[in-house]
């Protein structure tokens, strides 16, 4: 749709641009030698010095020949159809490399209205959208002809001319003006917007792509002489060059972008390789067009250049084409998204745009596409990396639960072992005055089994887990095996002989007529150490064990404590859990 969108605005705009006249095809032309003083001096005297040569040395027919290192004059004379008498008429020339312009308007009455610029200064008569204005003020006799003169002018192809009546031009500068602000500050957005994003995402394409739109972004304020607002020192050849650098070097980041987006697997390897290699001859052969040496002739360049973003294009239009083919929904995004900027470059290599689009050429077309072309695929990487970021949650969470599961005992839903020591050797390392261990053991199980069944055996241990977990509070629970239980307590937090009575009296007072059907206590044995901060779990482990032993020696339903007895020996405590307060003493 928005594509549509796009032809809409450009059909409506090349309409405006065609209003202007085409100077270029009526320009008769002469090549003069450059006057010596001509490179420095801009003052009035050179000017009246600088006259063009008789008429009649002048030819009308084919293109200029020699011009680069002279001065090339071209006449253009206007008829009354071009411009009525009395009005106000402003020619337009597209920014291109020259040192110096001189341009002249010639009334019928025989006044001559002149101006000159130079390259590095173009004072008052540079446009936003690379055009350069002079205006013919509207006199009674109407302007005849229209002479320029330009001083090493790089290549004459690159040259557009235009005439267009004072009213039209003010508005058309004002069009321009607001697409090309759209355009650049969209880019610009992008350029901050996707280097943020390839930070966050850490993705190599994004970071191309960010590569790309700044790179875009730099050449539009360049093209279209914004950059003229702070850097006025720059206007005319440097800024030509610096175009034309930057603009390969955007269609390589482009390159790296796609190949680095697309995987097209195995069987295009080749053509990935190709688009690199193409890509990287791309901004070679633009860094020479960009400062070429005498020897080479820069249409030369352009028509190496040409073949090489063809054969770029083909190449990455393969990749995609390759990728989709083989299911890669990136490869649809970016075709999608690419599609019409490849379009509008692969059209500027292969037609001649010339002083269409409001004067900006095929340099707007290709501003506009790729404001779109950004937008488009700014959206499309931020939902894909939603959509990524959404599946990375997900196995994470998934990864979570597993974790969790992993760590706990399915039939009492308390920890596990491995979740119970993991927790305790955490906690042995952030306890700064110890850590208790109880091990609990239910006495006499097996008779349990034996005589109610395993089925009721899990019931019970469920139910006396559940007791255990219950009387625990901000302690760790947990099954060690079998009808074993630990908990693992704060030495600060938790008086151990407390809470081992607590647990004690909760399991032996279950109500578990329902589950055996008759009355019948189930008791259990606690084995109750001490570790000092610092010293490791299996140590505590093993004290609480052999606690866990004398309370099971000592009569079962009773708590030991390891190295409360003579001798380090672990004390047993009394038999009966009510006796709570006789505890103490051991
Ligand atoms: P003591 O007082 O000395 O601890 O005697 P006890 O019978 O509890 O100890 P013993 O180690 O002889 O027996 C433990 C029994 O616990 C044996 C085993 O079948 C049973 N048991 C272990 N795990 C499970 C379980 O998950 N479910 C059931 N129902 N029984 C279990
Ligand atoms: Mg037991
Ligand atoms: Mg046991």
């Amino acid at each position: 749709m928005w594509r549509f969108l796009v032809l809409a605005v450009l059909a409506w705009m090349i309409p405006s641009g065609a209003a202007a006249a085409d100077l270029k095809e009526r320009f008769c032309h002469a090549v003069a030698p450059l006057l010596p003083d001509s490179f420095a001096d801009l003052s009035a005297g050179s000017l009246a010095r600088a006259e063009p040569p008789a008429l009649r040395a002048f030819a009308c027919s084919g293109g200029p020949g020699a011009y680069r290192g002279g001065r090339l004059w071209l006449r253009a004379p206007l008829d009354a159809g071009n411009l009525a008498p009395g009005e106000a008429a402003t020619l337009l020339i597209h920014m291109t490399r020259f040192d110096r312009l001189t341009v002249r308007f010639q009334y019928a009455d025989g006044h001559s209205e002149r101006f000159q610029v130079a390259s590095g200064d173009y004072g008052q008569h540079w446009r936003v959208g690379g055009q350069l204005a002079f205006t013919a003020p509207a006199r009674e006799a109407r302007v005849e002809a229209i002479v320029l003169g330009l001083d090493r002018l790089a290549t004459w192809p690159h040259l557009r001319v235009r005439l267009l009546p004072g009213s039209s031009a003010a508005s058309e500068a004002s069009l321009a003006a607001a697409l090309v602000g759209a355009a650049i500050a969209l880019l610009g957005l992008s350029t901050l917007y996707n280097f943020l994003l390839s930070i966050a995402s850490r993705r190599g394409f994004v970071a191309w792509h960010a590569a790309w739109v700044g790179t875009v972004f730099v050449w539009g304020l360049l093209w279209s002489q914004l950059a003229l607002l702070v850097m006025p020192g720059i206007a005319g050849t440097l800024t030509a060059q610096l175009c034309t650098l930057l603009s390969t070097f955007a269609i390589t980041f482009a390159t790296a972008c796609a190949v680095a987006m697309i995987d097209p697997g195995r069987g295009a390897r080749w053509i990935r390789s190709a688009v690199l290699i193409c890509g990287l001859a791309i901004a070679l052969v633009g860094a020479v067009a960009a400062f070429p040496p005498a020897s080479l002739p820069l249409p030369l360049l352009g028509t190496i250049l040409g073949i090489l973003v063809l054969a770029d294009l083909l190449g990455v239009v393969l990749l995609i084409g390759w990728s989709w083919w083989r299911g890669d929904k990136g490869a649809r995004d970016y075709a999608l998204a690419w599609g019409l900027p490849m379009a509008t470059l692969a059209s500027t290599e292969i037609i001649d745009y010339g002083p269409a689009l409001l004067g900006g050429g095929s340099q707007l077309a290709v501003l506009l596409a790729s404001a779109l072309q950004t937008l488009w695929l700014s959206v499309a990487m931020t939902l894909r990396l939603a959509k990524m970021r959404a599946e990375r949650d997900a196995a994470q969470a998934a990864r979570h639960e597993m974790q969790l599961l992993a760590e706990r005992d399915p039939l009492t839903g308390l920890l596990n072992r491995r979740g119970f020591v993991a927790r305790a050797e955490r906690a042995l390392r952030g306890a700064p005055h110890g850590f208790t261990l109880l091990l609990i053991d239910v006495d006499n199980f097996k008779s349990v089994n034996d005589g109610y069944g395993h089925d009721i055996g899990d019931s019970v241990l469920r139910v006396v887990a559940d007791a255990i977990d219950r009387e625990s509070g901000s302690a760790v629970a947990g099954r060690m095996g079998g009808e074993e239980f630990a908990i693992g307590a704060d030495a600060l937090r938790t008086d151990p002989i407390k809470l081992a009575s607590a647990v004690l009296e909760s399991v032996a007072g279950l109500d578990l007529v329902h589950l055996f059907g008759e009355p019948r206590q189930v008791t259990v044995s606690i084995g109750v150490a001490h570790a000092a901060p610092g010293s490791g779990f299996e140590a505590v482990y093993r004290e609480a064990d052999r606690a866990l032993y004398a309370a099971k020696n000592g009569g079962r339903n009773r708590v030991a404590l390891f190295g409360g007895g003579e001798g380090g020996r672990p004390a047993m405590s009394r038999e009966k859990p009510a006796k709570q307060a006789a505890l103490r003493s051991f």
